[in-house]
């Protein structure tokens, strides 16, 4: 989770990294050329269990730890529905307006690998879950609808280790934990819009709960179908496919460079190979693993230890109600509900438990754009450096609150309250309690500060010659000063009334 907040909040600045990209390309030969992408998201379900045995889908337990007869696919064993996972599933498909299908079959994928000792994956073909779904992606400046073809559920492999002197270790805690497969239709034309793309599903998928959206960590995945044609043609070009994109980074950077490789070929009169490619972030480079095989060559057959996935009317019914506001219903919320600029609304509603705090913030203040100013600048910054989650954050919503409304009632100026919050983030203490120790509170009393600033008048002659001669910007000096002889306390409007009602007076001597 926290490795996320870093990354979503490196967004626009990766934002700003492929315009600069994409902008090399189009001065090139994007006039003359489009790219057609279709992107495969997989996505770790959070069950508890794996997806057909009672083995916990823990993370970083001991090799092999994590297995029975039934995910290691011993001969004779059935595999059993995990219910929860179905519901996931299913969720998602609610929450990017697919069709739920009442009937759904799940089928074996046959092939070999190391790490499948079954020699075959439950997956789904034929009959998905979920199909014909549509979601709005950010394009340029407007929205882009990309149709979303399926969803299916499936079963994830093992995992081989290469990197462990000469032999290769295989892994299997990983086998049959839930994968939830989104599948686009190729209606994605850039880089950019890929990266969009996969950010909201990261965002829908987080909103819902059913998959903790860690690219670093592999719990989302995601391979892009890549082809490039002339512009104005209808027919698509050969595409190839690039996996191993384990950052947003590499998404963006991988396509582009894919992109580029098509279009150099085809424009030496070469033609593109069907074939997977595999992308190195280190190297910036795509290798062929394999020539891209086809559907038929799995030999896709309905699984027979597992009846049909019905899903009845009153069942998706039940699970719709479960569905949480989306990060667009909410970040249209946050713009006409809290009056928050677009900026705000975005950046609030990254991801759901940050929306949720500044919500909670707002039920004990009424001073929504402060408390948005307060989570996106300081709060934000230490979840980030000290790669925490907003919901452990030390200072709860209440008492960021709290210090908002000291500061807007006039108990403490602005560069107070500033001072202490690294103290009731460290401390864990509430802003009153500090205010009272250290005596912060702020002067507001008039005939204390007129007080001072006749104080400081008096020892500051030469100053005061240079405001009378006509030196205005002197006035910040005296503010200064007073600022420095209150330890910040006194009220700074006031100051500056006080002291310009001062000068008027030395003026008309
Ligand atoms: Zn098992």
């Amino acid at each position: 989770m926290s490795i996320l907040l870093s990354s979503e909040f490196t967004f626009r600045i990766l934002v700003f990294f492929y315009i600069f990209d994409i902008r090399i390309l189009s001065m090139e030969t994007n006039n003359k050329y489009e790219a057609v992408i279709g992107l495969e998201v997989h996505a770790q379900l959070l069950t508890r269990s794996k997806v057909f045995c009672g083995c916990s889908t823990e993370f970083g337990n001991p090799p092999n730890t994590n297995v029975c007869p039934i995910c290691l696919g011993h001969p004779g064993v059935l595999p059993v529905l995990n219910k929860k996972a179905v519901e996931f599933t299913v969720l998602m498909g609610l929450a990017v307006n697919c069709r739920i299908n009442e009937k759904s079959v799940l089928a074996r994928k046959n092939y070999f690998y190391p790490d499948l000792p079954k020699g075959y994956q439950i997956s789904q073909y034929e009959l998905p879950i979920c199909e014909d779904g549509l979601i709005n992606v950010d394009s340029d400046d407007s929205l882009k609808k990309i149709r979303i073809k399926r969803i299916h559920l499936e079963e994830d492999a093992g995992k081989s280790i290469h990197d462990q002197g000469y032999e290769t270790l295989v892994d299997l805690n990983r086998c049959g934990t839930p994968l939830m497969e989104i599948v686009s239709e190729p209606d994605l034309r850039t880089a950019k819009e890929a990266y969009s793309y996969l950010y909201k599903m990261r965002q829908i998928v987080q909103y819902l709960g059913i998959c903790d959206g860690n690219m670093e960590e592999g719990s989302l995945r995601c391979d892009a179908n890549i082809s490039v044609r002339l512009k104005g043609t209808d027919k698509l070009g050969t595409k190839t496919e690039v996996k191993n994109m384990n950052s947003f980074k590499s998404v963006e950077r991988a396509i582009n460079h894919e992109i580029e490789r098509q279009i150099d070929i085809l424009e030496e009169g070469g033609e593109i190979v069907q074939e997977t490619l595999l992308w190195n972030a280190d190297l910036n480079e795509a290798f062929s693993m394999r020539s891209k095989e086809e559907a038929h060559d799995y030999r896709y057959f309905p699984e027979p230890d597992l009846l049909p996935v019905v899903i009845s009317e009153e069942w998706k019914n039940e699970i719709a109600e479960q569905l949480p506001e989306l990060p667009d219903e909410r970040r249209e919320k946050f713009i006409s509900k809290y009056k928050l600029p677009e900026y705000d609304a975005e950046i609030l509603t990254q991801t759901k438990s940050i929306a949720d705090y500044f919500e909670n913030v707002t039920s004990f203040t009424d001073d929504n754009k402060s408390a948005s100013n307060w989570i996106m600048g300081d709060v934000l910054k230490v979840i980030n450096e000290q790669k925490l989650d907003i919901r452990n954050f030390p200072v709860p919503p209440d008492k960021l609150a709290k210090l908002i409304n000291l500061i807007n009632k006039g108990t403490i100026s602005g560069k107070i309250a500033k001072d202490i919050f690294p103290e009731m983030i460290s401390e864990g203490k509430d802003a009153e309690s500090i205010i009272k120790e250290k005596d912060l509170v702020q002067i507001t009393d008039v005939s204390s500060i007129e007080n001072i600033v006749e104080k400081i008048i008096e020892s500051h002659q030469d100053e005061v010659k240079q405001f009378l001669d006509g030196k205005e910007k002197v006035l910040g000096f005296f503010v200064g000063q007073i600022m420095k002889e209150t330890k910040g306390k006194a009220n700074p409007k006031l100051v500056n009334e006080l002291l310009r009602k001062k000068f008027n007076e030395l003026k008309t001597v």
